[in-house]
């Protein structure tokens, strides 16, 4: 089969975005203001500055500067790994059959293994230029700690991460690392924090969650002197990070001559999906174009198709603003045969905001179907991708598969997020045919809204 595209889109550095694209500024229905959980009323940037850098704080504030310069430092380290590719997945559009075009930007070619690099170097140069010493963060399945050691090595902050315990038990030579890039790291819950020994006195033997390693990050930080926190996910100044990934994507297609029909990416906290829709959802929002925006996210963990948009905190010790979101209730921990991450209680303000109206949809797909098109990709176009972004293969599989029931030629782009080194235990499950899947109950979720807080 000949090919007139072709296979990978590189562009050329001086075609690199310099700005990264506030999408909120487009949005005629802002994301709702987060509020001081003390007060009720909206966090104002005094409270927020005590938690993140006063630039990040500023950032997370702004629903109105369009775009925003990425700074020269953090350009150049981009230049590293940037630009990523935009891949014609011929190989795995020829195994399924498809008259559909398939198009994947692969974010995995770095060595923490992920988009999260992106925001990681970002929040460290603004910690680095307000001339703060240190950065607290958490860990789920490693990658954003990864992410925030490289970023901390380069600009030489120490870091310190809270990893999960769970994780930090199951992935050894993630938390190494980590290591070799300087940082400490703590498997969480710890004995160091009152949020930690607080969770461990009420669920002793626990083996921890996102939002319980959050709250003890963030305690440390407020606590400790030039030291702030960083954040992988949900909030709205790392989709702004990440938007670098959707300009990039925009740009490479208008380069191919391809209009998209539909886009698709995994949905955990948001930011990878929210990074890649961005600009191709200013298009839909300011009426130019349409396109089908899709989050794809795991059964066991379906905040946007299962869970309530309300307020809700944003971390189990409830020491962090509240924000409004589709989300299963802050305590809400998916079941331990979940792999991989995507397993955050909620959603980026801004893509719940854009759900919700309707510009964005979403969906939810098992486990056992996630790592069956995992390796339909790895055997086809060769990459071992993460059981994150498999869920987005699995959905852009899905919609292929229509496509050629229905004799319909849509192009289809969705993000590759990372690869899977790291999740060998959970590909040996699958591959022991040992992989189950656990949906969560009705009456499980209703208890679990059941402790939302008013307001
Ligand atoms: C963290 C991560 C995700 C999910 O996070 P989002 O904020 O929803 O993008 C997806 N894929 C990979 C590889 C990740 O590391």
């Amino acid at each position: 089969m000949s090919n007139a595209t072709p296979y990978k889109v590189y562009l050329t550095e001086s075609e690199l975005p310099k700005q990264w694209y506030n999408l909120r500024a487009d949005m005629k229905n802002k994301p709702a203001p987060l509020l001081n959980p003390a007060t009720g009323k909206p966090a104002t940037f005094a409270e927020l500055s005590r938690v993140f850098c006063d630039e990040l704080a500023r950032q997370e504030l702004d629903d109105s500067t369009k775009f925003i310069d990425i700074p020269q430092e953090v350009l150049d380290f981009y230049k590293m790994y940037r630009p990523s590719p935009l891949v014609h997945a011929e190989f795995l559009e020829r195994a399924l059959g498809t008259p559909a075009k398939i198009y994947y930007k692969f974010e995995g070619n770095n060595t923490s293994g992920s988009h999260k690099l992106n925001s990681a170097i970002a929040q460290v140069y603004y910690a680095k230029q307000q001339g703060l010493k240190r950065v607290t963060t958490e860990t789920g399945a490693g990658q954003w700690g990864t992410a925030v050691a490289m970023a901390c090595a380069f600009f030489k902050l120490q870091c310190h991460v809270f990893m999960v315990k769970v994780s930090y038990e199951q992935k050894p030579f993630r938390r190494e690392v980590m290591r070799t890039y300087g940082a400490t790291v703590t498997p969480s819950p710890s004995t160091t924090t009152e949020a930690g020994r607080r969770i461990l006195a009420e669920f002793p033997g626990t083996s921890g969650s996102l939002g319980c390693a959050i709250s003890e990050a963030v305690e440390e930080a407020v606590n400790t002197s030039d030291c702030r926190y960083v954040l992988g996910s949900v909030l709205s100044q790392v989709l702004l990070h990440q938007s670098v990934i959707g300009l990039e994507t925009q740009l490479a297609l208008q380069k191919l001559g391809v209009k998209p029909d539909i886009i698709i990416g995994c949905a955990g906290g948001g930011s990878n999906l929210g990074g890649l829709i961005a600009p191709f959802a200013g298009e839909k929002l300011r009426g130019e174009a349409d396109y089908q925006l899709l989050a794809v996210e795991p059964a066991s963990c379906p905040s946007l198709t299962r869970g309530v948009y309300a307020y809700d905190y944003c971390d189990t010790g409830k020491i962090c603003p509240l924000q409004k979101m589709y989300t299963l209730g802050s305590g809400f921990i998916p079941s331990p045969n979940h792999a991989g991450g995507l397993r955050y209680h909620g959603m980026s303000a801004v893509l719940s905001q854009l759900y919700h109206d309707r510009v964005m949809d979403a969906v939810s797909v098992t486990q056992s179907e996630v790592f069956e098109a995992a390796e339909l990709f790895a055997r086809t176009e060769g990459t071992l991708p993460a059981p994150e972004s498999s869920h987005a293969i699995c959905q852009a599989i899905k919609e292929a598969l229509k496509c050629k029931k229905n004799g319909e030629a849509k192009t289809i782009v969705f993000g590759l997020t990372g690869t899977g080194y790291f999740d060998l235990a959970a590909y040996q499950k699958y591959n022991d045919n040992e992989m189950t899947d656990y949906i969560p109950t009705d009456a499980e979720l209703a208890a679990s809204f059941q402790n939302l807080p008013n307001f």
